[in-house]
This record gives structure tokens, sequence and C-alpha cells, in this order.
């Protein structure tokens, strides 16, 4: 079976990343997708968070309704504390961190040999790929399924890789085009990209509405807006 893991901090999760999602599974054939919201993910440890068991649930909510899409208790507070990964942040908290490769060995323990795994990501995270922990193992363990968002441009796509697994700029260009998604294989690597996903939903930009008041409705499945509006989310800065 090919398989999706998609990994978040779905704070909230919006319709940015059902139609990422959606997008994924209907152009790879996926036959599940395993929506994983991240305990502390390293690069928004200082800032402010819905607590995870919110954000959990929000996931849950919102992939109710697809039979295809499951939320993964696989960055749980509790797995991340077992499995060691605690650091000192600048704050002097003990934050315990999560690294997407000790997720992926974690999720692929559990897979069979004939299944495949893709590894779902925003072209705007994938930018950033190359400060990821061991980002050129992460490449040898899943395919990589890179969607499109409103602000950001897929094409530069190769140069937002590790520097040595960076092609050099004149393959960059060889993407086998078919139907709104290109392909780009390298030792080591295999992008497959999704340019048909065009749903203009932030989390930031939501949190930022709803302590401004402003209707958030058309970005969130509806279970979830309910959820945040009676847990009363977001409407301060220090989220809940
Ligand atoms: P924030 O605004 O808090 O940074 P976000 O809206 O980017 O949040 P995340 O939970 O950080 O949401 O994103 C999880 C994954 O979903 C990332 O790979 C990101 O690129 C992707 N993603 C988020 N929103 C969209 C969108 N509108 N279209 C395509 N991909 C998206």
């Amino acid at each position: 079976m090919n398989i999706g893991l998609f990994g978040g901090t779905f704070d909230p999760i919006h319709k940015g990343h059902s139609a990422l999602a959606l997008a994924a599974r209907n152009h790879f054939n996926l036959g599940r997708i395993e929506f994983v919201p991240s305990n502390v993910p390293p690069h928004k440890a200082e800032q402010p968070m819905a607590s995870y068991f919110h954000r959990y649930t929000m996931v849950a909510l919102a992939t109710m309704s697809e039979k295809t899409f499951l939320p993964s208790l696989l960055e749980a507070p509790k797995m991340e504390a077992e499995n060691g990964a605690s650091r000192a942040s600048s704050r002097g908290k003990s934050v315990a961190f999560n690294y997407s490769i000790d997720t992926v060995m974690r999720f692929k323990a559990a897979l069979k040999k004939s299944d495949r795994l893709y590894f779902l990501i925003g072209i705007d995270a994938f930018k950033d790929i190359a400060k990821w922990r061991e980002p050129e193992q992460l490449f040898r363990e899943c395919e990589f399924i890179v969607g499109s968002r409103p602000g950001y441009s897929l094409a530069d796509v190769a140069n937002a890789l590790p520097e040595k697994l960076r092609p050099k700029a004149a393959t960059t260009k060889v993407f086998g085009k078919q139907s709104a998604t290109g392909d780009l294989a390298l030792a080591g690597v295999t992008l497959h990209l999704l340019e048909d996903v065009n749903e203009d939903a932030s989390a930031t930009v939501i949190r930022q509405a709803i302590r401004a008041k402003r209707s958030i409705a058309r970005f969130l499945d509806p279970g979830v807006a309910e959820y945040i509006r009676k847990n009363q989310l977001y409407r301060t800065e220090s989220a809940a």
C-alpha cells in the first residue's frame, strides 16, 4: 500500500492541510495518510502553542470524514519522553523536541515490506529541509511529496536540498510533467511535486483573525471551528 505521513504543528489544522493531503492521495493513490501533530517542533519551540491535546483533537475532528485520513499519536509527548529526546530550551524549560527522522524510523518499523512511504510537506516547510536533523537519511528513508502553497514557488525546490544532494543547475529543470505533478529523482532523493494545491489558509493568519474577532469559518472544518469556539482557543497571544 502507498502510505502518506503528514507531520505538522496543526495549530490549528486547516483547509490548506486537507487540500495538500487530498491532492497527494488522489495523485499518488495513497491508501492511508497519517496526520502527525508534533509535540514541540524545534523551529517553533519558542512560540506559544495550543496544547498537544487540543491540536490532536482538532486533527481527529478534521480527519473524521475521510476514511483514508487518520490522526496519529506518533509524536505524542509520552512517546517523545520515552524516546529520550529532551532538550533544554533557551527559556530554561526542558522540552521534548520532535525530529522527523525519528518519527519516520518509528513509523517504518510498523510497515510491511510491500508498503511504500511518502512524506507529505508544503513547499514553505520544504525550503528549510536542509536545516532539519539528518536530512540525507530522511531522503533515503522515504519519497517526498512537496505541495505548492499560495505565495511560494515550487520552481527552485531542488535548491532547497542539502548541498550534497543538490543537483547541478541544469538538472533542476528536468521534471516529468504529468497532470499537475512533476518528479525529480536523484541519487538518494525522490521528490514528487504537486502543483495544484491552492488553498490560501495559514494557521498564523487564523490565530490572528481569532484574536481580532474576524471570521475564520472558511478556513476550517466546521467541527474544528466549533471546537476552537467552545474551548476559547487563540483568543489571546498565549494559546491554551
Ligand atoms: P503556521 O502558520 O503556524 O506556521 P501552517 O499554516 O504553516 O502553520 P503547519 O502545521 O506548520 O501549518 O504546516 C504543516 C505542513 O502543512 C507543512 O508542511 C506546511 O508546509 C503545510 N501547509 C500548511 N498550510 C498549507 C497550505 N495552505 N497549502 C499547502 N501546504 C500547507
